[in-house]
């Protein structure tokens, strides 16, 4: 009977993974028994509806069954099994190459678990087994087949008898080598330690021969006579962790359950563990991870809950449970109030939903501003993950939930140069100060040093580092924080008032010449020219107005290389600076010098706003004509 080839991708990933994907190969015990227990949850959803099934829920299971003499490992459930198409597709396709990509692209030490979702979980069976045997057959259906292959060379199907319902997954195992027991998987004790690490809460009983060592019946403490017996045992708990009591409950065991179900090597960064009763009745177990899922800001990934209606699996993520703002909140939901039998569109419109919803919402919110308040540390570790994907939700569509988050976002202030919250930073401002302000740009550092930050230290005002350009986004969303408008420092008007020196009319005169100059000289570079009043030791800084920031500008820019958003272009001068009186002085004595000055100034104000002037060879050669 001829071979079949695996699909070519599928060949080159097999030998991927059989090879690295997996750190850890005693995991392929946990993929095989998932595998069965998803086809024991299918069968049990058959029957729900169809009554030729003939099946409860507690005739369903599954069975391990270690044959050391043959090396051969099996694992069995009585679910739907599958039928030689469903054969072909499942156990005959890998993955597609979007999974090759990923692993192609992963770092060579990194501890990635991640495989189930990518349909590739069988195939882990591979890291410890040199033959694997599937004997199935399919619900409503008499004859069985057998699947059978020996690896990246491809599989076989044959026709074959099978008196029950479900599958057999036959493991032969793999050599032992020096360093690589195999063998090890067919020990009673080893297998029972994988089904309680991996497999504990699976909801059907994975059953296994014990061997145990007991007193005879009769045998006394002074005349001990042993016997050994073997007796088929459940491993598992069963129970699921979530519908434990919380105080019952260690970290450990959340951690546990949360890395095995969550793909997950860390441990969460925090747990939320509710349970609501009255117009809807519901238990929520959900996770924040401590680190992004790799996928995060892929275009594939999706947000969502499991779903469970008294412990039956409805659906693997239901994005509806879960508001956009905490897509990285992982978890599952388990309801009675919802029915069984509903589907995707249902599910949409359900009342009981949008109630859960609601309220898992405000579950998470009420626990972050808990942690921010009350252990900043873990607060800014999780803001660290997961503040920007915050914000951008925020920002996305101009978000009119966006206020509900404010208070969850921080930035860092530039005289504590640490991150406060926008109520610290509001409950700091001085009686008079008028705005909150915010600088954007790439560093600290250079932000530090604009002009503007000057003499708001000096009026003891702080202002927000923008260092992401989502940031501005979020300050134009909001526009307000009780109150208080958010302003930038590179706007004309920073609301702040200075002492108006009393000048002669001489010097008004004077000043206004200058500015004109400078105006005229610089055409259209420029919108308008004026005397600074925040300036104190710089001689010109640029501002960009009401509208569009230069932030913005350069954003738009890079997305789009033809955009026409601009900001306007405000050149101030420090009428208090030397180069303000030099410029008045050699305007009379020698124009064309002057006007070269007044270029250079431009664009020493542009490049302190962080704009890459026009013309960079035309700034050299007026360098070095002075020079
Ligand atoms: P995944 O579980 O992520 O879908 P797997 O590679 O683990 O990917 O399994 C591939 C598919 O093979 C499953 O989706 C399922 O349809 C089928 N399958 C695997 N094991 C069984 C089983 N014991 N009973 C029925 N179908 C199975
Ligand atoms: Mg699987």
């Amino acid at each position: 009977m001829a071979k079949k080839q695996f699909k070519a991708e599928s060949k080159r990933l097999l030998d991927l993974m059989i090879n690295s994907i997996y750190t850890h190969r005693e995991i392929f015990l946990r993929e095989i028994i998932s595998n069965a227990s998803d086809a024991l949850d299918k069968r049990y959803y058959a029957s729900l509806t169809d009554s030729t099934v003939g099946v409860s829920r507690e005739d369903l299971g599954i069975t391990i069954a270690a044959d050391k003499s043959n090396r051969v490992l099996t694992v069995s459930d009585n679910g739907i099994g599958m039928n030689k198409e469903e054969l072909e597709n499942n156990l005959g396709v890998i993955a597609k190459s979007g999974t090759l990509n990923f692993k192609q692209n992963l770092d060579q030490d990194a501890d990635i678990n991640a495989i189930g979702q990518f349909g590739v979980g069988f195939y882990s069976a591979f890291m410890v087994s040199s033959k694997i045997t599937v004997i199935t057959r399919r619900q409503g259906e008499e004859t069985a087949y057998c699947w059978e292959s020996t690896g990246a060379d491809g599989y076989t199907i044959t026709e074959c008898t099978k008196e029950t319902v479900g599958t057999d997954v036959i493991m032969s195992l793999k050599e032992d080598t020096e360093d690589d027991k195999y063998s090890e998987y067919l020990d009673e004790y080893t297998i029972r330690n994988l089904v309680k690490k991996f497999s504990d809460y699976i909801r059907y009983p994975i059953s296994s021969m014990v061997t145990k060592y007991e007193p005879k019946a009769g045998s006394t403490p002074e005349n001990p006579d042993f016997e050994t017996t073997e007796a088929m045992e459940v491993l598992n708990s069963m129970v699921p962790l979530w519908k434990r009591s919380k105080n019952d409950i260690t970290e450990e065991e959340y951690a546990t359950f949360y890395r095995s179900n969550f793909m997950d090597y860390m441990p969460p960064r925090k747990v939320i563990h509710m349970s609501v009763e009255g117009q809807v009745t519901f238990t929520a177990l959900l996770f924040i991870p401590s680190q992004m899922p790799y996928d995060f800001y892929m275009k594939d990934f999706e947000k969502g809950l499991k779903l469970y209606s008294n412990g039956v699996l409805i659906m693997d993520k239901c994005g509806d449970v879960l508001p956009e703002a905490f897509r990285f909140v992982c978890g599952l939901v388990d309801s009675p109030d919802l029915s069984l039998n509903i589907s995707r569109e249902m599910l949409q419109h359900d009342r009981q939903l949008k109630i859960i919803a609601k309220s898992i919402e405000r579950k998470i919110k009420a626990e972050l501003s808990k942690m921010q308040s009350e252990n900043r540390e873990e607060y800014e570790l999780f803001y660290g993950t997961f503040g920007k994907s915050l914000k951008f939700q925020m920002a996305s569509g101009f978000n009119p939930q966006a206020k509900d988050l404010e208070d969850l976002i921080m930035f860092s202030s530039s005289k504590e140069k640490k991150l406060v919250t926008l109520a610290e930073y509001v409950d700091a401002m001085p009686d008079e100060q008028p705005y909150i302000y915010y600088a954007t740009g790439d560093s600290m550092v250079a932000m530090d040093r604009l002009p503007q930050a000057e003499l708001l230290a000096d009026k003891g005002y702080q202002f927000l580092y923008f260092t992401e350009e989502v940031d501005e986004f979020v300050a134009r969303v909001l526009d307000k924080y009780k109150e208080k408008e958010f302003r930038s420092v590179n706007n004309d008007d920073l609301g702040i008032t200075v002492e108006e020196k009393d000048l002669t009319e001489d010097q008004k005169t004077a000043q206004n010449g200058v500015v004109n100059f400078v105006k005229e000289t610089l055409g259209d570079l420029v919108s308008q020219v004026i005397i600074s009043k925040k300036l104190k030791t710089s001689a010109v800084c640029l501002s960009a107005g009401e509208g569009v920031s230069f932030e913005m500008e350069r954003y738009f820019k890079q997305a789009q290389p033809d955009s026409q958003v601009v900001a306007e272009r405000i050149l101030e001068l420090n009428p208090d600076h030397p180069v303000f009186e030099k410029l008045g002085s050699t305007m009379m004595s020698d124009p064309v010098k002057a006007a070269d000055y007044a270029k250079i100034l431009l664009v020493q104000a542009q490049l302190m706003a962080g704009i890459m002037p026009e013309d960079p060879q035309n700034y050299a050669d007026l360098i070095c004509k002075l020079m």
